[in-house]
């Protein structure tokens, strides 16, 4: 459907000016003005966005081979491809218009590879499938013109570089195999399509499926859309989207089950152990589910019986709340803000930045930091002078997202002195490894701060729509029993739907001069106080409870011994930032395998509900067989992979990277089965002898292979560093 024949629908549309697309046009025309530079592009003549079909027929049948580029090419359908996606006669599809095409001319045949230019920092799976899309229309075409050459397996997205903006030059090239993404592309054409069809759209009676979730904020059919979770509506009658948490396969799978309002979803209580088979995700969080509906319809917050906490101790002395925000435009911090409580007051400083320089961030991030480390040394000194009043200190967020983006701004600043230093001090704030289980992974050293957001998450059902933000749960949480003081209330241009960061029009609006620093550190105080207001809200209900319920047992707040940043020579320096890298890299990892099976597999990072054929001994090696659902034949794995693990999903194995090495495997090349309807592994004799697999073997359950970290430089790296220090000291 084309735009036009779009707004001929008369349904509500917000028409705000296009932000993100202008600035992806820029960056996008930049970067070919760049290449052109350099290449032979074939190039749309003045005042025309793409190139003629008659050019394009000629770049691909190797009439301009003098060109390696061709930008804005056009390609039509072709019945090649009618017959691929199964098309019936009333579908048709628009131009083509991917960003570039590349030909090597290097073997007999041509080979022309598809490319797509994004003003993002990472190419996401929407984008992949997007050049998987172009791919196959291009086959088709080819085949079409009789064009000789092929399509390149292997499609790329050249991205903006992380930590740079679009003002900045340069970018990142992304190779990934098309296969996967054209069955995702061939799958939405065979079985998608036709159902969209038979469905209706009209100001009055939508058919179409749809979900809202956090980021429909950016829609511009949001107006249209939110008009079946409108407050207006009776609770128990709003589209069952409205309920925070609900994924858009669940929601399909509850539909299926005739389930479609809130009030259904909050009736079904016996939703988990019903006869239906349900997905494994909507297994998972059914009860969760279920209270969330129920707490919309009663309009009341409710704890979720059993349920308890290791991401919150259940003392805090002093509490140090920390608010970041980000420009996504140009991917730099908008302001930073840290807020001290104790029972002696308040303390703030809160950093906006109304440029967003390095220097300005830098500064920034020195200034609030600086606080922080200055406020835990006192304590850590405290602690150490006066042991019979020790003062318990814990670190707050509000948004998980807050920490990622606390690490990128770090990270963009490594090669200055005072930030690696004020880094080291982080460093002496992780506690040593065997004193204190960490909250969210064990033994892994990460910052020791607690996103609010996810205690909440975990315990408690809240009458919210959609999300879990600050504004909605503090609202909330305010007219409970013992009422939470102090709820967030942002002025009119500060308040989103979903989300209680700033959104992107604010940060623009700062960067433009068009909002003052005053009325967003207004905002960031206001932010902070409710942050610090639901920390409070938690620590009382836990100290009434019958059976206390936050479980992050720490010791009094002392700074790690054995690390000392004020006599740290550049060999400690080296050692701390290897050491983060790898942390980093480790984390990330962590943060992947914690999600559920089915979403690691719809993220293409691990083969779910393997079924084992069979097993036996190859030489001295192991080999496995399994079957693969339809759904797992995706994941992009290759052989050769280093860092591969079989398990049956236990968060214990999987989340335990101490154990990762008991269930190693190795995928070796696939001998006949191109299909990948059954998978081969290979496993050491250590492993599969091994008692873990062993018992693993033994019982009757699905299998998954999930891809782990595994880093092999950094303990090289460190034993040098470790020897250069040794010889060091014995000069
Ligand atoms: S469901 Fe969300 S993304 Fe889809 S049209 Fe509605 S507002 Fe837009």
């Amino acid at each position: 459907m084309s735009s036009k024949q779009r707004d001929t629908i008369p349904i509500l549309k917000i028409d705000s000016p296009a932000l993100w697309a202008e600035l992806g046009n820029k960056f996008e025309k930049q970067l070919v003005s760049n290449l052109a530079g350099t290449h032979r592009v074939l190039t749309p003549a003045p005042g025309e966005d793409t190139i003629s079909e008659a050019l394009t027929a000629a770049f691909l049948r190797g009439d301009r081979h003098d060109f390696e580029f061709a930008y804005h090419s056009v390609l039509r359908e072709s019945k090649p491809l009618r017959q691929l996606f199964d098309l019936s006669p009333d579908v048709g599809i628009r131009w083509s218009i991917p960003d570039l095409i590349r030909v090597t001319r290097s073997s007999a045949q041509p080979v022309f590879q598809v490319i797509d230019i994004k003003a993002t920092q990472v190419a996401t799976l929407f984008h992949k499938a997007q050049v998987a899309f172009y791919a196959l229309v291009l086959r088709g075409f080819m085949a079409e013109l009789g064009a000789a050459g092929s399509v390149a397996d292997e499609g790329e997205i050249w991205h903006l570089q992380t930590n740079k903006t679009q003002a900045e030059e340069g970018y990142l090239v992304e190779s990934f195999r098309l296969r996967s993404y054209e069955h995702l592309v061939i799958d939405f054409f065979q079985n998608r399509v036709p159902p969209l069809l038979k469905q209706e759209v009209s100001s009055a009676k939508d058919t179409t499926f749809f979900h809202i979730y956090f980021k429909c904020e950016q829609c511009e059919y949001l107006a249209h859309c939110r008009k079946t979770i409108a407050p207006e509506i009776q609770a128990a009658k709003r589209d069952v989207s409205a309920v925070p948490g609900l994924s858009h396969e669940s929601k399909r799978a509850l539909e299926r089950m005739g389930i479609k309002t809130v009030g259904e979803l909050a009736k079904a209580r016996g939703l988990k152990s019903g006869k239906r088979p349900l997905s494994w995700a909507l297994r998972a969080r059914a009860e969760q589910l279920v209270a969330r509906a129920d707490a919309l319809v009663t309009e009341k917050v409710s704890r979720l019986p059993e349920r308890f906490t290791y991401l919150m101790p259940p003392r805090v002395d002093v509490g140090f709340f920390i608010s970041i925000d980000v420009d996504p435009v140009e991917g730099n911090l908008a302001e930073l803000g840290l807020l001290r409580t104790q029972s002696t007051g308040d303390d703030y400083v809160i950093e906006v930045l109304p440029t967003g320089t390095r220097d300005e961030e830098a500064a920034a991030l020195q200034k609030v930091l600086g606080k922080l480390l200055q406020g835990l040394s006192e304590i850590d000194s405290h602690n150490a002078a006066i042991p019979e009043q020790k003062i318990y200190a814990h670190i707050f967020l509000f948004e998980p997202s807050e920490a990622t983006s606390l690490q990128e701004a770090l990270a963009r600043h490594l090669d200055n002195d005072a930030i690696r230093t004020g880094l080291l001090e982080m460093i002496r704030i992780f506690p040593p490894e065997d004193a204190i289980p960490e909250p969210e992974y064990r033994g892994i050293h990460h910052l020791p701060a607690t996103a609010l957001r996810s205690v909440l998450e975990q315990l408690y059902a809240i009458p919210t729509t959609v999300s879990y933000d600050l504004r909605q749960v503090t609202a909330a949480l305010a007219k409970t029993d013992s009422p939470l003081v102090g709820p967030y209330v942002p002025n009119l241009q500060f308040q989103r739907e979903f989300s209680s960061r700033l959104s992107i029009d604010v940060s623009r609006m700062l960067r433009t001069g068009n909002m003052s620093v005053a009325e967003i550190r207004d905002d960031v105080s206001r932010r902070l106080r409710a942050t610090a207001g639901v920390a409070r809200w938690l620590l009382a209900e836990n100290a009434q409870a019958q059976q206390p319920f936050l479980r992050l047992n720490k010791q009094p707040f002392r700074f790690q011994n054995d690390f000392h940043p004020l006599e740290a020579d550049d060999l400690d320096v080296l050692q701390a930032q290897e050491l983060l890298e790898s942390r980093a890299g480790l984390l990330s990892t962590l943060v992947e395998l914690a999600l559920p099976a089915e979403q690691r597999r719809e993220r293409l990072r691990c083969f779910a509900d393997l079924k084992l054929l069979k097993w036996g001994k190859e030489s001295w090696k192991y080999w496995m067989l399994f079957q693969v659902p339809e759904e797992s034949r995706q994941a992009e794995m290759s052989p050769g992979e280093l860092s591969l693990i079989l398990t049956d999903d236990d968060p214990n194995i999987r989340l335990n990277y101490q154990r990762w090495n008991e269930f190693a495997i190795e995928l070796p090349a696939p001998r006949d089965n191109h299909s990948g309807a059954t998978l081969f592994v290979v496993l050491m004799p250590n492993v599969f002898n091994g008692p873990a697999f062993q018992e693993l073997l033994h019982k009757n359950h699905a299998w998954y292979i999930d891809k782990t970290y595994r880093d092999f430089n950094s303990p090289r790296v460190l034993d040098f560093l470790r020897f250069l220090a040794a010889k060091d000291s014995a000069t």
